[in-house]
């Protein structure tokens, strides 16, 4: 099933072809755009050969329509964006470390975390329902 990619301030689509498209800035002020497999689980991404991500590095994204920042203020380490799959809508959070492998795919009803990392932030997910909406 096609699964859409939104932002989750504007709700502008963030996915093109296979790939979800975000700007990235690191901690240096190295910028440029970025493109994330969409496929969750798959951790390749795409840049500019200018633009060198780089393993161990916390980067911040930066929605490439609004241009807001979509690290989480309480927890910069973790991206959040929204996804649609046929009428179900989830929150897709992933590490703003370069090299880490970690994705959480959560919905009212369930939480999905995937990828070798998976266990680093886990204890932001294993939270009480009603305390959800602070992540
Ligand atoms: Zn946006």
């Amino acid at each position: 099933m096609a699964k859409d990619y939104l932002c989750p301030i504007c709700k502008g689509q963030l996915r093109v072809k296979n790939s979800i498209l975000l700007s990235a800035k690191s901690k240096h002020n190295e910028k440029g755009l970025i493109f994330l497999n969409s496929e969750i689980g798959d951790y390749s991404i795409t840049t500019h050969p200018d633009f060198e991500i780089k393993d161990g590095e916390e980067y911040t994204f930066f929605c490439p329509i609004c241009h807001a920042t979509l690290n989480r203020e309480k927890n910069p380490q973790l991206v959040k964006i929204n996804m649609k799959e046929g009428n179900e809508d989830f929150d897709v959070y992933f590490s703003s470390l370069a090299g880490e492998k970690c994705t959480y795919k959560i919905s009212d009803k369930s939480i999905e975390q995937i990828g070798p990392d998976a266990i680093r932030y886990k204890q932001y997910f294993d939270v009480p329902e009603e305390d959800k909406k602070y992540l």
